[in-house]
């Protein structure tokens, strides 16, 4: 009986509405709320003249965009096409802007051998959810990750120099940057993570000696038959799509309250903020046991019911924060 309700909870999450177009259209919308709220602004004018009138909404994407560069094809961009809403970047001043951001941002960081490109790993960190707060050197974390990468476009939006080992080219790519990445730091698979041993029990990374295999890398290798959990946390219900549900998310945005901290904390609190949010989407989530794969363990998950109604109050509230932190800390950067 148990799996005839988990089989129908299933074929409910695979319905067309909620398998959607990866990843972009969350961007879109956190930047176009940003966009709105700070229309008429001191920080709005600072916006166009950097992006020479471009808007948030459309680069909101571009960090995205430029994993499309190949290092191994001499940086070339090799994904045109492929990603309707990469076109905009598609044009040879474009590509040649991503391959020379990909090109300071590749091994700068110096990874592992089973680490992504240093760009890449700048959308995310992996704090085990027994933390309540992010802290750097919890597994999972480096000076690299997202909370550091957001500080560091701060910083040079500020006009400092950006702290090792970011290597950004100007105040437009910070901004750029940052403007991805305060979205990326809403979905709270991109923070808080949850570490499973080979019989799927949870464990805590940070106690004892940290086994690398434990690391669900943000939902990534939990599988459900939509797919994995990080990239149903990924899609965005129709409704909040870009240029369908702004308005409401406007109005809601206008009503979340500016932390009280100085701004340069913003980025850790917003990373504490996602790591409760995972913990509270993972309860009543049940782990197999780990299959081993060529590229490491996995593990498939069950999802509790009416899980659905979870995923749309959630993702409504982080686009709507998304878009008012955003423009909050350019408010605080650039006041009027
Ligand atoms: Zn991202």
């Amino acid at each position: 009986m148990k799996k005839y309700f988990l089989a129908l909870l299933f074929s409910a999450l695979c319905l067309p509405q909620f398998s959607f177009a990866f990843g972009p259209d969350g961007h879109q919308s956190i930047g176009a709320v940003a966009d709105a709220l700070l229309a008429g602004t001191k920080a709005g004018e600072k916006v166009k003249t950097l992006l020479g009138g471009a808007t948030l909404e459309k680069m909101s994407i571009w960090a995205d965009c430029a994993k499309g560069v190949s290092p191994d094809k001499d940086f070339a961009y090799t994904s045109a096409g492929r990603y309707p809403e990469c076109a905009p970047f598609e044009t040879p001043e474009g590509m040649a802007a991503m391959s020379d951001f990909v090109r300071r941002n590749n091994s700068n960081c110096h990874p592992g051998a089973d680490e992504e490109n240093c760009h890449k790993q700048y959308h995310y960190t992996d704090v085990s959810l027994q933390h309540d707060h992010y802290k750097t050197g919890y597994a999972g974390t480096s000076d690299h990750d997202i909370v550091h990468a957001m500080q560091a476009m701060v910083q040079i939006l500020e006009g400092k120099p950006a702290p090792a080992p970011f290597q950004i080219k100007d105040e437009k790519e910070a901004l750029i940057l940052l403007t991805h990445y305060v979205g990326d730091v809403h979905q709270p698979l991109h923070v808080g993570s949850i570490y499973l041993d080979a019989s799927g029990k949870v464990i805590n990374p940070d106690e004892g000696k940290f086994d690398k295999t434990t690391n669900t890398v943000g939902g990534n290798v939990l599988m459900c038959p939509c797919g994995n959990l990080h990239s149903m946390w990924d899609d965005v219900p129709q409704n909040f799509k870009r240029g369908r549900a702004n308005d409401s998310l406007i109005k809601k945005a206008r009503t979340v309250a500016r932390d009280t901290s100085p701004f340069e904390q913003w980025p850790v609190d917003w990373a504490d903020d996602s790591i409760k949010a995972a913990r509270v989407l993972y309860q009543g989530t049940a782990f197999s046991k780990a299959s081993m794969g060529a590229k490491g363990p996995s593990w498939s998950i069950a999802l509790p019911l009416e899980y659905e109604k979870l995923m749309y109050t959630m993702k409504e509230d982080a686009l709507a924060n998304g878009g008012a932190h955003l423009a909050q800390l350019l408010q605080a950067i650039w006041p009027d």
